[in-house]
């Protein structure tokens, strides 16, 4: 088993807030966000010089009693068929088990639930407008996705990076609504962050506010990083 891995974080504390955590960036995403980060982890071809899962799995070995967590993040972790058993030999090393996923596989989300401890769920746009944000129309699986992981009841942080160019007030009030009908209670307002992004006009744009409506959401308590 080679879960295609496109980077090493070896010591991460934001990642999985409150934790002490590796994360593990699985390379590949079928998703094209303009603000991503990341745009080397979006090709499936893994670069040359990512590390084997073996060495990293090697190294997680030494770092026991050292570390709380690992986190699985991408990419997309979730397209990927291998995920299930690197979490799995990770789990026996005694990590608690973090992922960060927007929720485009649900079949495959499903099967992984029972072997996680956190997910970081990515709400990308409104459920029915996906394509705006990613590139392609996959609301429907993500919604089922965050269904899941509430039905689990695994620890989950909703979070939305969010451009003003991408989602204008009205989109931020839809999802807003969204998730308090959804029953979940907190949301987390990423700022659009220009490092790494590729899209000049993204980069350029002068920003904006998030609208209070939103900001004081009478069912849900948003915060704004
Ligand atoms: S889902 Fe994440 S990795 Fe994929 S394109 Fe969007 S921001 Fe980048």
């Amino acid at each position: 088993m080679d879960l295609p891995v496109g980077g090493f974080e070896k010591l991460s504390t934001v990642d999985w807030p409150g934790q002490l955590a590796a994360v593990v960036f699985c390379q590949g995403c079928a998703w094209h966000c303009g603000y991503c980060h990341n745009p080397h982890l979006i090709p499936f071809a893994r670069a040359a010089d990512g590390p084997a899962w073996p060495k990293v799995l090697a190294w997680l070995g030494r770092r026991q009693g050292l570390l709380d967590a690992v986190v699985f993040s991408g990419g997309e972790p979730t397209w990927h068929a291998e995920l299930g058993e690197a979490i799995r030999q990770t789990r026996a090393l005694g990590f608690k088990i973090g992922l960060h996923t927007g929720g485009p596989s649900p079949e495959r989300l499903e099967r992984l639930l029972p072997l996680l401890d956190w997910v970081g769920f990515d709400f990308k746009a409104p459920f029915a407008d996906y394509a705006k944000v990613t590139g392609r129309d996959d609301g429907v699986p993500a919604r089922r996705s965050l269904e899941m992981i509430r039905a689990a009841r695994i620890a989950c942080e909703i979070r939305t990076t969010w451009h003003p160019a991408l989602l204008p007030d009205a989109d931020l009030q839809t999802m807003a609504d969204s998730l308090a009908d959804l029953g979940c209670t907190e949301w987390v307002i990423q700022r659009f962050r220009a490092e790494g992004c590729d899209d000049d006009a993204l980069r350029r744009h002068p920003g904006g506010n998030v609208p209070p409506s939103v900001v004081r959401h009478a069912r849900l308590r948003v915060s704004i990083r």
